[in-house]
């Protein structure tokens, strides 16, 4: 098989040996349903409330407040469908431009149902203003969902200030943590935060499965409704397995948080300054704001992402465009859009998102082969010279053929 470089870990990561190990055990012999009456599955139960209790730790919250669910994207709509029902005549929500579609969509979903949504702006740093929270926070509000880091650039929101705010004016407050747990350190009890989505396969844990933390004292209304699992706010019988595996998951991205904020980090700094010295014409987005430790979005002007990544595949190195290319659009993503990063520079942008199972001499490869692809590319590019094509910018030529 091909050497693979897997500079892709926003995307999803490596569930790690210790985890797998874990989840084994109780898929042919500690399988019976942690709900039943029998000593046996008492057995299984316990091992829920340890999974609970370690993913506690990480959070800094109790063991109560963590509901179990199948995925970030769950957690995201089961907590914003929950503040919008134990709100029932509230009907505005605001949430940022920058969220990932778990959040975005719903929103826009949520405003063919007769919700306004205000979408926070964000500066060419990719920051919000919380003056702007403060100023579309009305009677009206029933949540506020802002993520705590984006999942393309890595910049970090302030979502305890933001938190704060909303609870002077008794309004709930939602993050999507998905990016930011395992690489900063999060402590519930000392925030606001009413609720926080998480995913198992963003922190070496398998995919499938998520958290939803839910504050002691908050109502809550459950988004799946039958049996009487996880108190009641989450039906369905447990993945046990998975759930046992997010809790070991748990109880290493606890361990590793300082590795990922010096091993790690050093790498993506070294990525960053080598990529800087190597290739022209790059930009580094969300630099000057503060950013996940792992996280590298780059833009290469003059050149596609798409393109970039294409070569690069082929060399084995996996990254990801910020580009949400789909539907034959060559619109850049949301979130760059939204940065008001030039179209240029925005089309060639790169994602590179690392983790401790990268190496220096990863970076080194991943800086070689990148120097060479984007020299490839720029000299067969009828922008190379930065010129675009009839004095008009390439999206925008675009357009007019719509
Ligand atoms: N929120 C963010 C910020 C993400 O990056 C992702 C995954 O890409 C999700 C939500 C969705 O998580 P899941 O894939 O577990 O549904």
């Amino acid at each position: 098989m091909q050497r693979i470089v897997y500079f892709d870990n926003n995307a999803t990561t490596k569930v790690d040996e210790e985890v797998k190990k874990e989840m084994e055990i109780f898929f042919t012999e500690l399988y019976a349903n942690p709900s039943s009456m029998h000593y046996f599955g008492g057995q299984v139960q316990k091992y829920l409330d340890l999974s609970r209790q370690k993913i506690s730790e990480l959070l800094g919250c109790l063991p109560e407040e963590i509901i179990f669910t199948s995925c970030g994207t769950e957690s995201d709509s089961s907590a914003i469908y929950s503040a919008l029902k134990t709100n029932p005549d509230k009907r505005h929500i605001i949430t940022t431009a920058v969220e990932h579609p778990a959040v975005l969509n719903l929103c826009k979903h949520l405003e063919t149902q007769g919700f306004r949504v205000t979408y926070l702006k964000v500066d060419e740093n990719g920051m919000i203003d919380l003056k702007d929270l403060e100023n579309a926070l009305t009677r009206d509000t029933a949540v506020v969902s802002i993520m705590w880091a984006n999942n393309e650039t890595g910049v970090i929101y302030p979502v305890e200030k933001a938190a704060e705010i909303c609870k002077k004016r008794g309004v709930l407050f939602h993050t999507d943590a998905v990016q930011a747990v395992g690489k900063i350190p999060i402590n519930l009890s000392k925030t606001d935060i009413d609720m926080l989505s998480i995913s198992g396969h963003k922190i070496h844990a398998p995919k499938g499965i998520g958290v939803l933390y839910v504050r002691k004292g908050v109502k809550f209304s459950p988004f799946l409704i039958g049996g009487h699992q996880e108190r009641g706010r989450r039906a369905g019988t447990e993945n046990v397995p998975y759930i046992a595996g997010l809790g070991k998951a748990a109880e290493l991205a606890l361990k590793n948080m300082e590795k990922e904020n010096t091993y790690v980090k050093n790498l993506r700094d070294m990525l960053e300054k080598k990529i800087s010295e190597n290739i022209p014409n790059i930009k580094i987005n969300g630099l000057n704001s503060p950013r996940l430790p792992n996280t590298s979005s780059v833009s290469f002007g003059y050149v596609e992402g798409e393109s970039i990544l294409l070569l690069l595949s082929e060399k084995g190195i996996c990254a990801s465009t910020g580009s949400a290319c789909s539907s034959g659009s060559l619109e850049p993503s949301h979130v760059l859009m939204a940065m008001n990063i030039p179209f240029t520079y925005a089309h060639g942008t790169v994602r590179f998102s690392l983790s401790v199972y990268n190496t220096e001499e990863e970076v080194d490869y991943v800086v070689r082969e990148l120097a060479d692809v984007i020299k490839k590319l720029r000299e067969i590019s009828p922008f190379a010279d930065g010129k675009p094509l009839f004095g008009l910018d390439v999206c925008e030529t675009h357009k007019h053929h719509h």
